[in-house]
């Protein structure tokens, strides 16, 4: 479909404090939030000061090219966490969007081997994920529009340049 589903930062901010809400009220106490980067990095660090949790671990996956463009696979980007950190701790991997889920599934499996629990929270989840994460926001089947990736990367404007 064209039709877009449009995230602005005020609504981000309550999505997160309530998905937060969700998994203290579901009595999830993490030791660690597992962002995945780009997009799950604004994520994490919202559900880590709601939930009073103040380790907060990267990992960085690559799959989508542009809109509805992917690799064939997504890819864990090196530096992997090193699975000593992660011995009989509780996880909440954090994600914007759980989409065909390939790329939660990919670290949610590599979590599985190393880690005591593992549970995911993203603000967004298709119904054709074939992940169904134990904490999500809101359910779309449209392409979302996040705030922090809306207006592609600044450039640098001329005569702005100050001199060394
Ligand atoms: P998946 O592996 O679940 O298909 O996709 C995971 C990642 O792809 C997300 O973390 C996000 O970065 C990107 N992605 C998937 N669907 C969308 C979407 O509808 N909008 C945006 N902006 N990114 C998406």
């Amino acid at each position: 479909t064209d039709a877009r589903e449009i995230l602005d930062y005020q609504t981000f901010g309550r999505a997160v404090r309530e998905l937060a809400q969700t998994i203290a009220d579901d009595g999830y106490v993490p030791d660690l939030v597992l962002s995945i980067a780009r997009g799950g990095v604004f994520v994490a660090g919202g559900l880590a000061y709601a939930l009073d949790c103040k380790n907060i671990h990267l990992v960085n996956v690559e799959f989508y090219t542009g809109v509805g463009t992917t690799l064939d696979m997504p890819v864990m980007l090196a530096p992997v966490p090193a699975a000593i950190d992660f011995t009989d701790k509780k996880v909440l991997i954090a994600d914007d969007v759980a989409d065909t889920g390939k790329t939660l599934r990919l670290v949610h499996d590599f979590c599985l081997d190393h880690v005591a629990e593992v549970r995911s929270a993203v603000v967004y989840e298709k119904p054709h994920s074939l992940v169904k994460c134990e904490y999500v926001w809101k359910r779309t089947d449209d392409w979302i529009e996040f705030p922090w990736s809306a207006e592609g990367p600044v450039v640098r404007r001329a005569g702005q340049v100050l001199d060394a």
